[in-house]
């Protein structure tokens, strides 16, 4: 079943977009009947959970760190996370770079947006990212990659607003490409789209869907 939802799912994907298949709560045995069916990327929400999981299954995993980070947890998942999607402070990208340098490596972030009508989700405004990309500290900030932005829409079933949501975090991507990362490669991703929302955020231009329930059943 894992498969099939699997097959499924990466098969309505555009080249551009790469599937992260979010395992919160769900044992190592389905994991692995992920990995066995070819799946690598993977997402935990939580810092524990997310390392015992990468001590416990092959190593050529990627790891997405999706949920809520709090700044005195980022040493546990430094060594190997291979991108972190809710960089909301830049504290947290502070800690972030400290844990980079200690670990010899670039560690790979997303700026998390505020785009949901909810005030229950994390993220930046326009003007809190402006502030601190744009101020002294950040261009020496050397052991983090700022790889594009992630956000979160508003739990809906009014399709309209989800797909406006979304529509509004092209525009901050589009924004921050054409201003402070015009010169920025690496930064390209668009996190957004989840189990219930993944097709209207891949018709709206995400690059990385995050998908759980529909891969791995309820929680
Ligand atoms: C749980 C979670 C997902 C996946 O949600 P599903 O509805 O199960 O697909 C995606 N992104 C984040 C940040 C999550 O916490």
């Amino acid at each position: 079943m894992i498969k099939d939802q699997l097959e499924q799912i990466t098969a309505s994907l555009g080249t551009n977009t790469t599937l992260v298949a979010v395992s919160k709560t769900h044992p190592i045995e389905r994991i692995i009947e992920a990995y066995e069916a070819g799946q690598r990327d993977f997402g935990e929400n939580k810092v524990q959970d997310l390392v015992e999981k990468y001590e416990a299954l092959p190593k050529d995993i990627r790891w997405h760190m999706i949920g809520h980070l709090q700044s005195n947890k980022v040493k546990y998942i430094a060594p190997f996370v291979h991108l972190i999607h809710g960089v909301d402070s830049f504290k947290l990208l502070q800690e972030i770079n400290k844990q980079g340098q200690k670990n010899g490596r670039r560690i790979s972030c997303l700026l998390q947006f505020h785009i949901a009508q909810e005030d229950t989700k994390f993220g930046l405004s326009m003007e809190e990212a402006t502030a601190f990309i744009t101020g002294p500290e950040f261009s020496l900030l050397d052991h983090v990659r700022i790889c594009g932005v992630m956000g979160m829409a508003t739990f809906t079933e009014n399709t309209a607003q989800i797909r406006s949501e979304f529509q509004s975090l092209h525009r901050i991507f589009r924004a921050l490409k054409s201003t402070h990362f015009s010169s920025t490669t690496e930064f390209k991703e668009i996190s957004m789209g989840m189990s219930d929302d993944y097709p209207i955020a891949m018709e709206e231009g995400s690059t990385l869907i995050r998908v759980g329930s529909k891969i791995f059943g309820r929680r």
